[in-house]
């Protein structure tokens, strides 16, 4: 692949917030923020948030007094919610350019093969269409590569008058070294919360410095990825594009040897095939968001009664673990199992599927130790398993069936995944 001449990077506006609006206007114009896993930390905030001071990533518990004074409304984490509409912006985004890398759950790099004029008009195009056929508010910036491209993308949002929309593209060496001087050195893409502070003590305190910084000091005090980002800084393209495609389902079904009528035995082919397609979403290093079970009898027999129903769950936070998936296909077949029939055949069906890595940035607080716990776990059962043999170890399902619920007490329904959970609208 020739190396693109414009990318751009699309971030969606106070992602979490603004999917909670879109079905909930009364919390249009407030200040509203999404707490993270057990209603512990802040991950998402409104722009009036913001504006309180209400610190990104805080504890909640912190800000209490806050959130009294000003009528601070909050909602707990809506992972099915915010994955669906995820999946909806960035297919989208693929109708813009041909290559797309989704980053985050809500941030995307574009590249594209030329360099346009009037490449700010796609962009205005862009952030409407998005806007028009999602309902959320997007900000994108253009640039000759990633770490311009983002600092692009952050003065959009800093800069509202300019319709979500910046470009460096055309930029003079000037006008980008005046851009870049704006840009405090910890907010350049890439460089960590550890990194930072140890630039500003070298006297490197904006993006500007950085792309100036002695040659000895890049050389001796940052990485590999470090040295590039002062290269991209300085206006190569250090960093390609990295494509992110992986299945959008993986299902799992089967028909039974016999008839089953005992809810234990099906519950048991359940968590066989929960197993099974979890190994392949582990496969293809995804996290699924939503899982669906159903189950029927033998449409063709006149001997016994016909049945057949399906269910989907969410998972309270996107894995790839079995014992969690598992949790959420039982919870499922519970909703539909109808005692009496005979059944035939039964499928599990994992969706709302992201790159691991793309939930792992996206996910933060306390569910990340128990995340990458469950991933080191499972990394290990797949590693056995394939060294000797299928089944050598397995998910025993009486241990799974422990009670393991989060408190979500302000959680918004699932308006786009869920039947039940449809929005209703009265008719007057
Ligand atoms: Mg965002």
């Amino acid at each position: 692949m020739s190396t693109p001449d414009t990318f751009a990077l699309v971030d969606c506006n106070n992602f979490f917030v603004s999917c909670e609006r879109l079905f909930q206007p009364e919390l249009r114009g407030k200040p509203v923020v999404v707490l993270s896993n057990n209603d512990g930390c802040i991950v998402s905030r409104s722009g009036e948030a913001k504006k309180l001071g209400i610190p990104m990533g805080g504890a909640f518990y912190k800000v209490r007094d806050i959130v009294a004074r000003h009528g601070v409304c909050w909602r707990s984490s809506n992972f099915s919610l915010y994955g669906d509409l995820s999946q909806r912006v960035m297919r989208i985004l693929q109708s813009f350019a041909r290559d797309v890398e989704v980053y985050s759950v809500d941030e995307a790099f574009l590249a594209f093969p030329f360099v346009r004029e009037d490449i700010e008009d796609v962009g205005r195009l862009l952030t409407r269409q998005v806007e028009m056929w999602t309902g959320i508010p997007v900000s994108i910036g253009f640039a000759p590569n990633k770490t311009l491209a983002k600092i692009a993308t952050d003065r959009a949002k800093k800069h509202p008058a300019a319709g979500g929309v910046c470009s460096l593209v055309h930029a003079s060496e000037e006008q980008r070294n005046a851009v870049l001087a704006e840009v405090p050195v910890g907010d350049v893409w890439g460089i960590g919360r550890r990194m930072g502070p140890f630039l500003m003590q070298q006297g490197i305190q904006t993006a500007y410095d950085l792309k100036h910084a002695p040659e000895w000091l890049v050389r001796k005090h940052l990485t590999v990825q470090g040295a590039r980002l002062v290269r991209e800084l300085r206006g190569d393209v250090c960093f390609p594009l990295a494509r992110t495609v992986p299945k959008k389902t993986i299902a799992s079904t089967r028909s039974f040897r016999r008839y089953i009528t005992d809810k234990r035995e099906l519950a048991e082919a359940i968590a066989t095939y929960v197993g099974r397609a979890a190994r392949r979403l582990r496969g293809q290093s995804s996290y699924a968001s939503l899982v669906t079970v159903y189950i029927r009898t033998n449409p063709f027999s006149t001997r016994y009664p016909q049945y057949h129903k399906s269910a989907t769950v969410a998972v309270p936070v996107p894995t790839a673990s079995t014992p969690r998936l598992l949790t959420s296909a039982l919870a499922a077949l519970d909703t539909i199992f109808a005692p009496g029939f005979h059944y035939q055949k039964a499928g599990v069906i994992f969706s709302g599927l992201l790159p691991m890595h793309v939930w792992q940035r996206t996910l933060w607080g306390e569910g990340e130790a128990e995340q990458e716990q469950d991933d080191a776990l499972m990394r290990a059962l797949d590693s056995m398993n394939k060294k000797w043999g299928d089944g050598t170890v397995f998910v025993a399902r009486q241990g799974v069936q422990q009670p393991w619920s989060m408190r979500q007490d302000h959680k918004s329904r699932r308006y786009t995944t869920s039947w039940q959970e449809l929005l209703h609208v009265k008719i007057s």
